[in-house]
């Protein structure tokens, strides 16, 4: 058959794969096939400016122009069955076929659910997609008092922006500090202190045993044996990936679609990206899944290289960030494996950049409100560059002067 490239998955990943294939020499046939009816758009203010009011239009990643003018067939509202990896086809949820010479899965990932009783109950929300936030943004009226499950990245951002829009807000978050995963103690610390000076309040250990749901709807978080009053409980508590349609056709997964350094599954022909897949780091040598705009992005360019025969190994340094409220949160790098860390603090300009080093080696930084010194810490750590823990002491010295 001619080459036609069928991407499953209208993500940051799947949308990013459309333009790198066409700027990297791709002349052949490109389909993406995506379970939402919306052109592919950024989720980031999904948490954030949407839920103020924006439209989801002007968060269109790229207008439907690009699709026409580079000849990208968009199949939009379908779902993608089974995979049929000897005859090369896919099977749709609207009974058609589609014949592929590579398959690139860019799936994603869904909100974990939390499995309590009263969960499955009117005024329990996820924040996952458009159609989440809609439903969300459009609940938020006649909701004063809200409750936000997980001291993660959805919760906070939403968090700060429900507290914007005037309403009372508890977070209740399992572990003992926030953003447990991501950050160092001082970030969690930072935010802590910055929300909760802000207005919101927080319940930390905590183990949600129940929602009351007596009126039919939500009306009460129990929590520590404590009840708190919730007009709506929006849950972050994580996501898990969307891997089921590989393993249905018996390609390798592990916590996520197994990729080499060059984006491909087990079965040569398929490749996967972002959220849904999991890799082996190509800096701490374990394996993980990344779950962030930047790693879909990056994927999607490696995985148009792959497919173009201009094949490179995937060794880009990670990178994130989170807006939440005032604060701006970057973090480059993998701290996992960090056993040291330097804090630096300025209060007068509002930020606090944390460090982290394994033995003396620079693994990663979180910064808030700095920018300039997150861009250069990605330099940095692109080049192999590291400050030694204790030059980062002296107040003479510069980061830049080592690039
Ligand atoms: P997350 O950042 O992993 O945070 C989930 C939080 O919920 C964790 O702190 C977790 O604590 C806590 N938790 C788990 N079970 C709980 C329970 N039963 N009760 C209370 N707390 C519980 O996940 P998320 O906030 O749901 O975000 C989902 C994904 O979206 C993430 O992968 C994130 O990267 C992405 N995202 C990206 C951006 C951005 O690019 N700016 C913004 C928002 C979200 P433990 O760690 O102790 O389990």
């Amino acid at each position: 058959m001619s080459e036609h490239i069928v991407i499953v998955g209208g993500g940051h990943g799947g949308a990013q794969l459309c333009a790198a294939l066409r700027i990297n020499g791709f002349s052949g046939e490109i389909t993406l096939v995506s379970k939402e009816e919306v052109l592919p758009y950024h989720r980031p203010p999904l948490s954030k400016a949407f839920l103020r009011g924006d439209a989801i239009d002007t968060q269109i990643i790229k207008p439907k122009s690009f699709y026409d003018d580079n000849n990208i067939r968009l199949m939009l509202g379908r779902t993608v069955f089974s995979i049929n990896r000897t005859s090369h086809e896919i099977e749709l949820s609207d009974n058609s076929v589609l014949e592929y010479s590579n398959l690139v899965l860019a799936t994603g990932s869904k909100a974990r659910k939390l499995q309590i009783p009263g969960s499955n109950t009117a005024g329990i929300h996820y924040l996952k997609t458009a159609e989440d936030a809609l439903s969300l943004r459009s609940a938020l009226d006649s909701a004063s008092r809200i409750s936000v499950v997980g001291g993660g990245f959805i919760g906070l951002e939403a968090a700060a922006t429900f507290l914007k829009l005037g309403k009372k807000v508890t977070v209740f978050e399992a572990g003992d500090r926030l953003l447990g995963r991501a950050v160092s103690p001082e970030i969690s610390q930072w935010f802590l202190d910055k929300h909760g000076k802000a207005g919101i309040d927080f319940v930390l250990e905590a183990e949600i045993s129940e929602f009351n749901t007596a009126s039919g709807r939500v009306s009460a978080v129990i929590c520590n044996g404590r009840v708190t009053g919730a007009d709506i409980v929006v849950i972050g508590i994580g996501v898990v990936s969307n891997c089921e349609l590989a393993e249905a056709a018996g390609i390798s997964c592990k916590n996520g679609v197994l990729v080499d350094p060059h984006m491909r599954t087990s079965d040569p022909d398929i490749l996967a990206i972002g959220d849904c897949v999991a890799f082996e780091h190509w800096q701490t040598g374990t394996l993980l899944r990344l779950e962030s705009v930047q790693n879909a992005n990056d994927q999607a360019r490696n995985a148009a290289l792959t497919l173009t025969g201009q094949e490179e190994s995937y060794t880009v340094v990670p990178w994130f960030w989170s807006d939440q409220g005032e604060d701006k949160l970057q973090i480059v790098g993998l701290s996992g494996a960090a056993d040291r860390r330097v804090v630096k603090k300025n209060l007068q300009n509002n930020q606090i950049s944390v460090f982290h080093f394994e033995q003396s080696k620079l693994m990663a930084i979180d910064t808030v409100n700095s920018p300039a010194e997150h861009m250069l810490g990605r330099k940095l750590l692109a080049k192999g560059l590291s400050p030694l823990p204790e030059d980062l002491k002296h107040p003479e010295f510069n980061l830049r002067n080592m690039l």
